[in-house]
C-alpha cells in the first residue's frame, strides 16, 4: 500500500498543446502537460530518481516495484496515461509486463515504455536507454502519451 498515491483521474492528461514543443518551450510553464505515469522498477533508488524528475515537470507519479505489482495495480482500475518501466526485475520483467498489458482488452491502449540502462540491450531489443535529465525524460513522457491521445483524441494534432 505504502507504493500508492491514490487513484489517477481519468482523463487528466488529454488535450495537450505541450506536446508539440520543444523541451525549452515545456520550461516556459504555459502549455505544461501534466500526465500520470506508473514508474516500475525493482531499485528503490531508481524509483526514487524517476519519482523526483517527473513530478519536478508536474507530473502526478505512482510506484510499482516490479510487473507483478504493477499489473495488479492497473488491473485494480488505477489507470496511468504512461508506464515507464526497468527490464530486468524479479517476478515478472518489462518485457513481460509489456505483453501482458497488450493482451488484456482493459489495459492495451496504455503505452509501456521499456527503458534499460544497458546499451547492448537498447540495440538489440525494444528497450530504450534510460533518460539522462529531467528534460529528456518529461520530453520522452510527452511524446510516449500523444500515442495513447493518438487513439481517441486527435485534438490539435494536424494543425502544426
Ligand atoms: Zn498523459
Amino acid at each position: 500500500m505504502e507504493y500508492q498515491r491514490g487513484p489517477v483521474p481519468s482523463g487528466y492528461c488529454h488535450g495537450a498543446r505541450g506536446l508539440l514543443l520543444g523541451p525549452a518551450a515545456l520550461w516556459k510553464g504555459s502549455g505544461l502537460k501534466r500526465h500520470s505515469i506508473l514508474v516500475v522498477d525493482d531499485e528503490a533508488s531508481v524509483r526514487s530518481l524517476f519519482v523526483e524528475a517527473l513530478e519536478e515537470s508536474g507530473h502526478r507519479v505512482s510506484v510499482a516495484v516490479d510487473g507483478a505489482a504493477a499489473l495488479d495495480q492497473l488491473r485494480d482500475g488505477r489507470l496511468p496515461c504512461v508506464v515507464l518501466t526497468d527490464v530486468r526485475m524479479p517476478r515478472m520483467d518489462g518485457f513481460e509486463l509489456s505483453r501482458a498489458v497488450g493482451r488484456d482488452p482493459q489495459l492495451a491502449s496504455i503505452p509501456i515504455v521499456v527503458l534499460t540502462g544497458d546499451r547492448i540491450l537498447s540495440f538489440s531489443s525494444p528497450a530504450r536507454d534510460k533518460p539522462f535529465s529531467v528534460m529528456e525524460l518529461d520530453a520522452l513522457v510527452q511524446a510516449s502519451c500523444s500515442l495513447h491521445r493518438a487513439s481517441g483524441d486527435d485534438d490539435g494534432a494536424a494543425d502544426n
